[in-house]
């Protein structure tokens, strides 16, 4: 894939922009980006699991905010997601990224939106060149018919788009962007899309040339 025109879009939308091979090139790139020290804290991926992330902040020299830590309850998994949003640096994954230098994700609780939008210093997402469209339009059709289906399917949830592939908004005419099923794990509650940054290269894209994630 040629990078050239998403990573000067990104760059003209105020983020820093690395492109790099491989999974395992985009674990090296990260860990320049991560000083000694740092509390860091992770959104939910497939993504940073393929590249290894997981492992390196739980044997790195971090301050590591795990929200996989063994033994956690409900309430612990939450008093980890609130410190994240105060953290030194954020890492997640996107669910995709548009030609125009737009990053589109969907969450369902928003613990991953709500850092990626304000309080750690760095935000730092690695993705894959499957998460690459062309304008919002076609984010949002990636989003219902690949990145959601998938997830809930892996997470487990009861929403139609687990069982058929695709979300029931997408048997519409004209399919709002927000619109879809009444699920109570419905995995598609609040949408959001990072343009162009007041705050030059506080978020940072390792773009892969590969298909990482969903
Ligand atoms: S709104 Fe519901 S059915 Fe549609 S993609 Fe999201 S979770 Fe799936």
């Amino acid at each position: 894939m040629n990078f050239t025109n998403v990573e000067q879009a990104l760059k003209n939308n105020n983020m820093e922009v690395y492109t790099v091979a491989s999974a395992t090139d985009a674990l090296d790139t990260l860990k320049t980006l991560l000083p000694t020290g740092a509390s860091v804290s992770v959104g939910g991926s497939v993504t940073l699991a393929q590249c290894g992330v997981l492992e390196l902040l739980k044997n790195g020299d971090y301050n590591y905010l795990d929200r996989y830590e063994a033994g956690l309850d409900a309430d612990g998994i939450r008093n980890v997601m609130l410190r994240a949003l105060t953290a030194d640096v954020y890492i997640s994954g996107a669910n995709a990224v548009t030609e125009n230098g737009e990053i589109f994700n969907v969450d369902g609780n928003a613990n991953r939106v709500a850092p990626i939008l304000f309080g750690p210093k760095s935000v730092i997402l690695l993705v894959g060149k499957n998460k690459i469209v062309k304008d919002i339009e076609a984010a949002h059709i990636r989003i219902k018919t690949i990145a959601a289906p998938k997830n809930a399917k892996r997470l487990g949830c009861d929403t139609y788009c687990a069982k058929t592939g695709h979300c029931v908004a997408m048997e519409k005419e004209k399919p709002c962007i927000a619109d879809g099923c009444n699920s109570d794990t419905r995995i598609c509650a609040d949408y959001v899309i990072c343009a162009r940054q007041r705050q030059k290269n506080r978020i940072k894209v390792i773009l892969v040339d590969e298909e990482l994630g969903f």
